[in-house]
């Protein structure tokens, strides 16, 4: 192994102070122990501990992909507009598509995904069921101009992504790949230390027949995910909701309030009415477990008086305005109910209410410091919209076995899908059955945050020190500290189990900054290398430190035992 972990020599610059843009933990800690660096909104330059720390996580994904049969490529980042028009997303995709022109003035997009490029491939090389079943993915930086970019690495609009594309002659063959997806993730997540979920996930939008998300679990998460205390159902709230939800009635609502709150979904009511953001707004939606239709919005808020702007809204989506004492009437509480993305322009039945009074709720549940319980701000909502948000769900037994349902938060870090013949068909992507008739192929796709993964790490590994990393995906696993550097004894012992430990193939940094100890300790503390090995007064003795970051425990090794005590 290279000599070039000596941190006197090493790119590592940490902070003392938390850059004031940081709201959540990953992003707080990652800048502050000089992993990433911030280039523009949502766009990261990955400094060698944080590259070390990606390249881990791509690792593991690769090594679990590679052994579950895919292979792997790699795509353009550059796609041509017409493929994208070919699919009939080229509109879909809206400004979350970063878009560029060449010099002949030919349409681009910097690929968000990648299923439009890999059906084209497919389509072109593959023509007979005897090539088929095919798995391919890449692990490569997509581009997505997110309304939000935030959180640091959590939601980039450059980021790291492994996104797998899997071919199929039939239903049973996709749907065999996608349980040989759900374990490879599992054992991603395993082995890359976290807590984390499969859930069940709404697959409406894009399509097919099934699709699970893979949250990594962490207070902090965007996410709440639904889960039965009693079997394994788990599902993302926007299923649980529209699965659990028994259509209420408006007068005899009976809800039991999830207490955690989720600000990212009122986002998309707020554009939706073309309402300042800046302005304060309040919404609830009810959906339609059969039909699935919204069947009543109701927002609230002080919006600039504007009764035309505000009669126009509601004229067009059938939007109730209700006032605080209106809802406590009604049983609601306040708060809202997602889902995220719904289609507004669904909603049909609407309670018969006109517009009582608009009060101004910037003052009360919203001030600073007094939100409602869970409502914090930076992390659940930003300065424009100020909201506080609640997830209701209404019905409170498990779809499965009718056991009692808990909530969590969570990170969505994995999402895979069946995607059938969406892309297949509209790309023409056929092939040659046993009797020879063409066929439509059926597809899958399956993508992990890499990026994404490795901040949920942080996320929900930390402590007010620092980082503590799941030793599988630690930068550095060992940090070997001399107390004193003035000591030679102690120098030539951290020297030599430095170089022990390289020797075993263990990711090890050496401390040979003229520092004192109590500085390293700070900074290896924020890094969050897993161990510490302090060579100090015992040197002469061949005695140690062995400082094991998350139990705070320090034993005392011999030099000889030290190795083998961080296998
Ligand atoms: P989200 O709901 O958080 O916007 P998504 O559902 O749009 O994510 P997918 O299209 O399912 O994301 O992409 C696959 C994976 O890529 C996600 O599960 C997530 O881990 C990661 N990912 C998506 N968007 C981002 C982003 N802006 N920054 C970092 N990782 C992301
Ligand atoms: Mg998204
Ligand atoms: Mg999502
Ligand atoms: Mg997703």
């Amino acid at each position: 192994m290279e000599d070039k972990m000596r941190l006197s020599k090493y790119y590592v610059k940490t902070l003392k102070e938390t850059p004031k843009e940081a709201e959540v933990i990953s992003h707080k800690l990652l800048l502050r122990s000089g992993m990433i660096k911030r280039l523009a909104s949502g766009v990261y330059t990955y400094l060698p501990l944080g590259l070390k720390a990606l390249k881990k996580v791509e690792n593991i994904v690769r090594e679990e992909m590679d052994r579950a049969g895919a292979q792997e490529i790699f795509m353009p980042v550059l796609q041509p507009a017409e493929l994208w028009k070919e699919s009939g997303r080229w509109d879909v995709m809206g400004a979350e598509m970063m878009r560029i022109q060449d010099r002949h003035s030919r349409e681009f997009a910097l690929g968000p995904t990648h299923e439009e490029v890999i059906t084209d491939i497919i389509r072109n090389d593959i023509s007979s069921y005897k090539s088929l079943p095919l798995n391919l993915y890449q692990i490569q930086t997509k581009f997505r101009d997110e309304r939000r970019p935030r959180f640091g690495l959590m939601r980039g609009r450059e980021f790291m992504m492994k996104d797998a594309y899997s071919f199929h002659a039939s239903k049973e063959s996709l749907d065999e790949e996608f349980e040989n997806m759900k374990a490879a993730y599992t054992r991603v997540f395993e082995r890359c230390g976290l807590k984390f979920r499969a859930v069940e996930a709404d697959s409406g939008a894009i399509g097919g027949s099934g699709s699970q998300e893979f949250h990594v679990l962490a207070e902090s998460g965007e996410d709440e995910i639904i889960y039965c205390t009693s079997c394994d159902y788990a599902a993302n709230v926007e299923t649980a909701t529209s699965t659990i939800v028994e259509l209420p009635k408006a007068e005899t609502l009976d809800i039991k309030l999830v207490d955690t709150p989720n600000v990212s979904k009122i986002v998309d009511v707020v554009e939706y009415l073309n309402v300042p953001v800046e302005q304060t707004v309040k919404a609830m939606m009810y959906k339609d477990v059969v039909t699935d239709d919204v069947y009543m919005v109701l927002i609230r808020g002080d919006f600039e008086v504007n009764e035309v702007k505000l009669k126009n809204i509601i004229d067009t989506i059938d939007v109730v305005l209700l006032t605080d004492s209106e809802i406590e009437d009604l049983g609601l509480i306040k708060g809202f109910i997602g889902p995220v993305g719904a289609d507004l322009t669904k909603i049909k039945v609407i309670a018969d209410k006109s517009i009582v009074g608009i009060s101004n709720h910037t003052a009360g549940g919203n001030k600073l410091d007094t939100h409602y319980i869970n409502v914090n701000y930076g992390r659940d909502y930003e300065a424009e919209v100020v909201a506080d948000v609640r997830t209701v769900v209404v019905g409170e037994k498990c779809p499965k076995c009718g056991g009692e349902l808990a909530s969590a938060r969570g990170i969505e870090s994995g999402h895979i899908f069946k995607l059938g013949d969406k892309y297949s068909k509209a790309l023409n992507a056929s092939f040659l059955d046993e009797n020879g008739k063409s066929q439509i192929m059926e597809m899958g796709c399956y993508g992990i945050g890499v990026s994404r993964t490795m901040a949920s790490a942080i996320e929900q590994n930390n402590d007010e020190n620092g980082i503590i990393w799941p030793s599988a995906i630690a930068p550095f696993v060992v940090e070997v500290i001399p107390a004193n550097m003035k000591s030679e004894e102690q120098v030539a012992l951290a020297e030599e189990i430095y170089k022990n430990f390289q020797d075993s193939c263990i990711d090890v940094a050496l401390d040979d900054r003229d520092e004192r100890i109590g500085f390293k300790f700070k900074d290896g503390d924020l890094i969050g290398y897993p161990f510490k090995v302090v060579a100090g007064k015992k040197a002469a003795e061949g005695i140690v430190e062995l400082k094991i970051r998350r139990t705070n425990e320090t034993l005392e090794v011999s030099k000889d035992e030290v190795v083998s005590k961080v296998k």
